[in-house]
């Protein structure tokens, strides 16, 4: 869809082109590949960042663009329209969730020893704050450090690590105060080829292509100097990065949904039933034009929550809304675009049933659609 917009000036537009020929030509030739080796190559983080596509919204000091935060919107929604969430999830972590605490937090030190080779595709970067046992619940990690002298040593679990294997580094949540609750939660940059750190693949549903990983942590010893921001404040830092997390996770699942569309749509003209395509039934007409109105609301609620965050508001309520409505969506429009490929959307290699495996996830990670509404209640009633 193409139209005016209040959010989009004629430099970002240009981008996007830019950006949509660049995935195009240099990512979705390989996805099928990649899908089935179950990893990306590191190369392609050097070939995002030679593009500048690493570092859109980062200081120039440490090889980011400093560009508006509406080029990182159009750059997420292109990465959905890829329609590979395995793809999209490994780059928007790399850029969008582990790294954004560097930003944050971190000193000039730890800016120029991790963000910049981030930034420049020379490190990726995972982040690691689910366990096996607290997920949604934050406030309840039990993975913890002790002091050694002036370091610390990191015993526990994490789960679920997106960039896992290919990570250099992650950004861990870790428990340094005494007892349980929010209080007491510090984030490290452990590197990940520590001695006692152990990376172990999951197989998946889906996002087959991104490498999930289980890690131990052994004993992992880190220097003060790898503590991000103050000791036991960590709490607050992923609260507050979490509202970027769930902004781009709304932009990068209404691309999924435009791309299910597009892959309807053009089925749907050409292939024929009973003498008509199967877009000539009034029903299916009906249907892909009420899961076209669904995604432009939902889209245009992203681009404020987008737009209230880039004028430096912490929106939990819209973020959270922005994030309900795009997951619920994309989860829905996969199954109903499936639906009109009949026999030809279930097999494994369809696109459109990848779509379907790939979005599932969508309304469970980076904070699930029960939390969103819990969020949302909180401060609305
Ligand atoms: C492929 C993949 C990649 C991921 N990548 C990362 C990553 O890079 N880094 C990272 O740290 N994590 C990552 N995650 C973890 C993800 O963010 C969590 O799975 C998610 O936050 C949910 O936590 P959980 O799985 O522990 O579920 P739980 O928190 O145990 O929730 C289980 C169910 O209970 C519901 N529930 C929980 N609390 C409430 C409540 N108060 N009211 C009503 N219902 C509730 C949930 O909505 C859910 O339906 C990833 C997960 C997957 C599958």
């Amino acid at each position: 869809m193409s139209v005016d917009s209040i959010y989009f000036s004629p430099d970002v537009e240009a981008f996007r082109t830019r950006t949509r020929r660049f995935l195009r030509g240099h990512v979705t030739p390989h996805l099928q590949e990649w899908e089935s080796q179950r990893r990306i190559p590191r190369d392609i983080w050097r070939l995002f960042a030679e593009e500048g596509l690493l570092g859109l919204h980062y200081p120039r000091a440490y090889g980011g663009r400093e560009l508006s935060f509406f080029h990182s919107v159009a750059y997420l929604e292109e990465l959905g329209r890829l329609g590979n969430g395995g793809f999209r999830g490994a780059m928007s972590v790399h850029s969008y969730m582990a790294t954004t605490y560097l930003q944050m937090a971190g000193d000039h030190c730890q800016k120029l020893k991790y963000l910049k080779p981030a930034v420049q595709g020379e490190m990726i970067a995972a982040l690691a704050i689910t366990e096996p046992q607290a997920g949604s619940d934050v406030s309840g990690i039990r993975c913890a450090a002790r002091t050694q002298g002036d370091r610390y040593v990191i015993r526990g679990s994490k789960a679920f690590v997106t960039n896992g294997l290919n990570a250099d580094f992650l950004v861990a949540a870790v428990r340094t105060g005494d007892g349980e609750g929010p209080g007491g939660i510090s984030l490290f940059v452990v590197d990940a080829r520590a001695p006692g750190v152990t990376r172990t693949p999951v197989e998946k549903l889906g996002w087959h292509c991104s490498d999930t990983a289980s890690v131990e942590f052994d004993d992992v010893v880190v220097e003060a100097d790898q503590l991000l921001g103050r000791k036991n404040a960590g709490f607050l830092l992923i609260m507050k990065a979490f509202q970027l997390e769930r902004i781009a996770a709304a932009l990068l699942a209404i691309g999924e949904t435009d791309c299910a569309l597009e892959l309807a749509r053009t089925y749907a003209n050409e292939r024929r039933v009973f003498g008509s395509a199967i877009t000539g039934h009034q029903v299916v007409r009906h249907r892909l034009a009420e899961l076209m109105s669904h995604t432009e609301a939902a889209r245009q609620l992203a681009y404020h929550a987008a737009w209230l965050h880039s004028q430096g508001k912490l929106a939990m309520s819209q973020c959270a809304m922005a994030k309900l409505r795009a997951t619920e969506l994309a989860v829905e429009a996969a199954g109903q675009c499936l639906q009109l490929f009949g026999g030809h959307g279930y097999l494994a290699e369809a696109p459109i049933a990848q779509l379907f495996r790939d979005t599932r996830l969508v309304t469970i990670a980076g904070g699930t659609s029960e939390i969103m509404r819990e969020i949302i209640a909180e401060s609305e009633l």
